[in-house]
């Protein structure tokens, strides 16, 4: 048997990397930059053991050069000999980051992060540049300076380098399909996309900006790092105060709203999970809720809203994650079926759900006054996620007829099985509300779309539980009057000849409050069956029609005129039952145009009749 080595051709290999490896050209500066902080980060690490001996003002220099179509990037940090650059630049995919940190892993604590993994990233240049040169002095004593160029093709030429301090230059001729890299705004906002918490300072130069040579010295103003190097999520909670997470807040999301509320995350196992999430404030339903949660590998931006790392509904948080176990360029797919992400992305879920859990234990009176803000999310959560749901559900909360809030538990008193009344519009639904409160029965806004999937959410979780609209049901508002009683038979005969509606149905019954005469109920189930089919669309507009709302017309037999509807000269009778009729509706829901229209007409005639 014969056995050997595949061999790859790396003619064929470099321009797939040039091209596919990354979809966004953007990021090459974000990975040229991140071995500029690497650089520095061994540096520190290597002057940390003794070998050599440290400076303090580290910092990597990205420079414009518009007129000579340069852009450069350079650092002060390790450096690299010429067999350095052979062995980590010439052979591609041969990282010096692992190699390193298995020599330094004992001075290598977590203070010392090294970003680069797959000694890819230093190719990406060729994305935007015809050629690369690097310019590299090592730290080793003796080193000699040592120079590389390449054209992208898979020649290079090594020669003795310029350099005189310790550390690398980078310099990339910017090819003519890339200009847009010769831009100072543009370098600039990449730089802010994704190296804004580098842990190294940063500085931004544009080299054909003419020196102000008349301004004295001093009157310079200090240049300024581009980059955040502490961010807040990098430090421990207890030292971090409501106004620095309020200030981060701002500059990160530009949302000048305060957050209501925040989540730190801080887990060294068993995984490295850093973090801040945000609960936004929402003013409207939907305006407002897309969220955004930045994932970070090591402080360096990775990409926004990546759902396989962070579950979906938390997406309408606003947060910054710091995951430095993940790789920085890889692939969806590998994301999904990986493990290790799926254990990240419930842990987070965890610490929402106990958030939420914790401040509602113990901080009820500020958790009522989010709930309005917090709830489509909390809900959503719920529906999305069910290990969401068991954790989170002994703080969703109700808020009831007096405005008072309450758990679903409160609300059916521990009861397994029960029915719970909801108000989905409260204007709508008032007179509906007012027979409730004069029984002292109560019932809780459910008034969202988002309620509407809530509640079916619900039932399918405690089948015991039924939800009810408060125009669905007369509940204890009524007694029950006699049908087999002559008076309500005749009552009943008198509305079905007049409204002459097969559909509708009619009843009698004992309403507690004398002063209405009819009210309209809706039967749940139908209700729902007709939302359901609108809401699938045009299409189903035929079942939802086979499905039409089941009306009932409740008489009140304990009202005044309806007793004395019998008394009544036959035109004023029906006028008066029309009136009832349309009463119940108005109180129900709107009238369309034409019944409008009717119930205008009809109101006047029926006040001419006073005089
Ligand atoms: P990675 O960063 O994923 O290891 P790169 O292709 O970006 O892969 O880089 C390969 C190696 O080249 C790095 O691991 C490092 O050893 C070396 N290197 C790259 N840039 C620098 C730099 N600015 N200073 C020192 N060494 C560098």
């Amino acid at each position: 048997m014969a056995k050997g080595n595949i061999s790859v051709d790396s003619e064929n290999l470099f321009p797939i990397i040039k091209k596919w490896l990354y979809s966004d050209k953007d990021i090459f500066l974000r990975e040229l930059v991140s071995n500029a902080c690497d650089a520095i980060t061994k540096f520190k690490t290597v002057a940390l053991s003794g070998e050599a001996e440290g400076s303090d003002a580290y910092r990597v220099t990205v420079t414009v050069d518009k007129d000579a179509k340069k852009l450069i990037i350079s650092d002060n940090g390790i450096g690299m000999t010429a067999e350095e650059i052979d062995k980590y630049i010439n052979q591609i995919a041969f990282s010096g980051a692992s190699e390193f940190l298995a020599k330094y892993k004992d001075e290598n604590d977590d203070s010392a992060q090294i970003i680069g993994h797959f000694g890819l990233g230093f190719y990406s240049a060729f994305m935007v540049a015809d050629s690369v040169e690097i310019d590299s002095l090592s730290y080793q004593s003796g080193a000699k300076a040592a120079k590389w160029i390449c054209d992208g093709s898979m020649e290079f030429d090594m020669s003795e380098g310029e350099r005189t301090e310790r550390g690398t230059t980078i310099t990339l001729n910017v090819a003519e399909d890339s200009k847009e890299f010769l831009e100072e705004f543009k370098i600039r906002e990449i730089l802010r996309k994704y190296c804004a918490f580098l842990p190294v300072e940063i500085y931004l130069e544009n080299a054909n900006e003419p020196e102000k040579e008349e301004k004295d010295e001093s009157e310079k103003p200090e240049p300024k790092p581009i980059n955040d190097t502490n961010p807040l999520w990098m430090k421990k909670p207890s030292e971090c105060t409501d106004e620095e997470y309020k200030e981060f807040y701002r500059n990160v999301f530009m949302d000048f709203n305060e957050p209501l509320f925040w989540i730190h995350l801080n887990v060294d196992y068993p995984f490295n999970l850093k973090g801040i999430l945000y609960f936004p404030k929402i003013n409207h339903e939907f305006a407002g809720i897309e969220g955004q949660i930045k994932l970070y590998n090591n402080q360096v931006f990775v990409a926004d809203n990546v759902k396989e790392v962070i579950p979906e509904f938390l997406m309408l948080l606003k947060g910054v994650i710091d995951c430095p176990d993940l790789p920085l360029n890889v692939s969806r797919s590998f994301l999904q079926n990986d493990g290790y992400v799926k254990k990240i992305s419930n842990h987070i879920t965890r610490k929402v759900a106990d958030k939420l859990v914790s401040l509602y234990n113990t901080d009820k009176e500020n958790y009522e006054k989010y709930w309005e803000d917090i709830n489509i999310f909390v809900k959503y959560g719920c529906i999305r996620d069910e290990k969401f749901y068991e954790k989170v559900k002994s703080a969703v909360i109700y808020k009831d007829l007096d405005g008072k809030y309450m758990t679903l538990e409160e609300y059916t008193g521990g009861k397994e099985k029960a029915e719970v009344y909801y108000v989905s519009d409260k204007k709508q639904q008032s007179q509906y509300i007012n027979m409730f409160k004069e029984q002292g029965l109560n019932a809780v806004e459910l008034p969202s779309m988002m309620d509407t999937h809530f509640i079916s959410f619900l039932e399918m979780k405690n089948p015991d539980i039924k939800f009810k609209r408060i125009d669905s049901a007369l509940a204890d508002t009524a007694e029950e009057a006699d049908a087999d009683d002559e008076n309500n038979k005749k009552l009943v005969e008198m509305f079905k000849d007049e409204i002459n509606d097969d559909k509708l149905k009619i009843e009698v019954s004992k309403l507690k409050n004398k002063e209405i005469p009819a009210v309209i109920l809706l039967s749940e189930e139908s209700r729902r069956m007709q939302e359901m089919y609108k809401s699938y669309g045009q299409q189903f507009a035929g079942m939802a029609d086979m499905f039409h709302d089941e009306f009932t017309l409740v008489v009140n037999s304990e009202n005044s005129l309806v007793q004395k509807l019998d008394t009544l000269d036959e035109e004023t009778r029906k006028l008066v039952i029309d009136h009832v009729y349309d009463l119940a509706k108005i109180s129900h829901s709107p009238l369309d145009a034409d019944q409008m229209s009717r119930f205008i007409a009809r109101s006047n005639k029926l006040l001419e009749k006073l005089y």
